[in-house]
């Protein structure tokens, strides 16, 4: 015990242990049933809501312990726990809790703090039985550790009304509203995309498509390959030039064009060059960027046009430039709901098969003064809302997703039962599986591509 109270006081320990751990050794030990193994908060367990999580408080590490203020057995049993866990993530020992199934599925929603998505799953249930616990958080927020036997585990900070909340859990699905990828400021996040891959989370839109997207040269090849199916008529691809990297930008493309530098959002990293000479400026900035750039004709626009579709429900949009700025995207602009036709009806869905398919996609093409439509790119589900139906589209994504899960879980209720006990291995050192609680996917994709059928 005095061995146990002097480790604590001593800071190089203090410091060295896991995140969240601080709190539980300060915590008077709780008359309460453990957390369900899978969703482990650092704050106290909470009852499943579809409401936003409460603010938890976060952990203080500056404090020194106080274990003379706990009970004797609390005291024990947190270090208890704290060994347990910490030898369970370092692989040394088995974890074989039995857990009652849990009676809620964890939806992670990646979206900026403004979207408030649990509001609309409130009141909702998978299967007229499962609560829906709503996590959201930002791409920077999160960390993802998978394994192989498709557990994945999401280690969430984020900072709500100046409280730090530190939660860790497994999501049941995920809602992907953020790019993953973009240039600016370094924000790659593809890793975190390979992690929920890795780990089997089925999400919308999939997956596979969200990484696939992270390059718009590579999703533009996907037009390409539409563009020679359809022909011109029927799919207006815009002509395009790709450069591997600055050395090829020799070739005098006629003027002006837009050049487009990496992958980028909102205008950015989008040139227009009138001349050779300032083709040539472009190229040396380029060179120093380390990556890939189109090329297209600048088209002397009238409108550009939009055309969404979020499960069945197409919408199709006008902006016009005010400012006059020829990044109709850029300065003010006015946009306009249009009718939607049969044309740009082909145009999205073909576009949404893509990749294994986009439950939530848009076009994007722009309308000539020569009265020509030339389609410039398509973007997943990271797709910002527009228009004054934005309320509605957000309902009807939650309604997908909702379907979704239930799909999901419907096919696992019908899924052979697996065993609920497992023999301990004999000295593998391997990590045991969390029993009661089969694997979500498998080892294959997850299981939204096979739910568009
Ligand atoms: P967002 O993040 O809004 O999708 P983006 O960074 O992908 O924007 P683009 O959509 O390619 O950028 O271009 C920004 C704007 O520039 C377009 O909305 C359009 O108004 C204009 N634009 C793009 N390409 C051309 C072109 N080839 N000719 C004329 N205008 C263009």
């Amino acid at each position: 015990m005095n061995y146990l109270r002097r480790r604590l006081s001593d800071s190089t320990f203090i410091s060295n242990l896991p995140n969240g751990y601080m709190s539980d050794l300060q915590r008077p030990d709780q008359a309460q049933p453990p957390p369900p193994a899978t969703a482990t908060t650092t704050t106290p367990a909470k009852s499943p809501t579809t409401g936003p999580s409460p603010p938890a408080t976060s952990p203080a590490p500056e404090k020194k312990p106080q274990p003379a203020q706990s009970t004797g057995a609390g005291f024990f049993s947190s270090i208890t726990n704290v060994v347990k866990q910490t030898a369970a993530s370092a692989g040394l020992v088995e974890q074989t809790q039995v857990t009652t199934p849990k009676k809620f599925k964890i939806l992670l929603v990646i979206d900026e703090p403004q979207q408030e998505w649990a509001k609309l799953f409130r009141g909702k249930k998978i299967l007229g039985d499962y609560d829906i616990k709503v996590e959201q958080a930002e791409f920077n927020e999160i960390n993802v550790v998978a394994q192989a036997n498709g557990t994945c585990n999401v280690n969430m900070q984020v900072l709500r009304n100046g409280t730090k909340v530190m939660r860790s859990f497994k999501p049941d699905f995920v809602l992907i509203r953020q790019h993953a990828f973009s240039m600016t400021q370094n924000e790659d996040f593809r890793n975190l995309i390979i992690g929920l891959q890795y780990g089997g989370v089925p999400s919308i839109n999939s997956l596979e498509s969200i990484y696939n997207l992270c390059d718009k040269p590579w999703a533009f090849a996907q037009l390409i390959n539409t563009h020679r199916k359809l022909g011109s008529e029927k799919f207006p691809l815009i002509e395009q030039t790709f450069y591997p990297n600055y050395k090829e930008m020799v070739s005098m493309p006629s003027f002006p064009v837009v050049v487009k530098i990496g992958h980028a959002h909102s205008g950015i990293g989008k040139v227009k060059v009138d001349n050779h000479s300032k083709f040539q400026d472009i190229a040396s900035v380029v060179a120093l960027t380390q990556t890939y750039t189109t090329t297209e004709p600048l088209i002397d626009s009238k409108y550009d046009i939009r055309i969404q579709k979020i499960g069945t429900d197409y919408k199709a949009y006008m902006r016009t430039s005010i400012s006059g700025n020829w990044k109709t995207n850029t300065g003010s602009a006015m946009l306009e709901q249009v009718a939607m036709t049969e044309r740009y009806k082909v145009w999205v869905d073909t576009c949404s098969e893509i990749f294994g398919g986009l439950h939530i996609c848009a076009v994007k093409a722009i309308h000539g003064k020569d009265g020509k439509d030339y389609i410039t790119e398509v973007v997943g589900s990271a797709m910002p809302l527009v228009g004054e139906h934005q309320a509605e589209d957000r309902q009807l994504i939650a309604d997908m997703v909702l379907a979704e899960m239930n799909q999901l879980a419907e096919k696992e209720a019908n899924a052979p039962q697996r065993p609920t006990t497992i023999q301990p291995s004999q000295g593998t050192g391997q990590k045991g599986e969390i029993v009661g609680e089969p694997t979500k996917n498998g080892a294959g994709r997850p299981p939204q591509a096979s739910s568009r059928q």
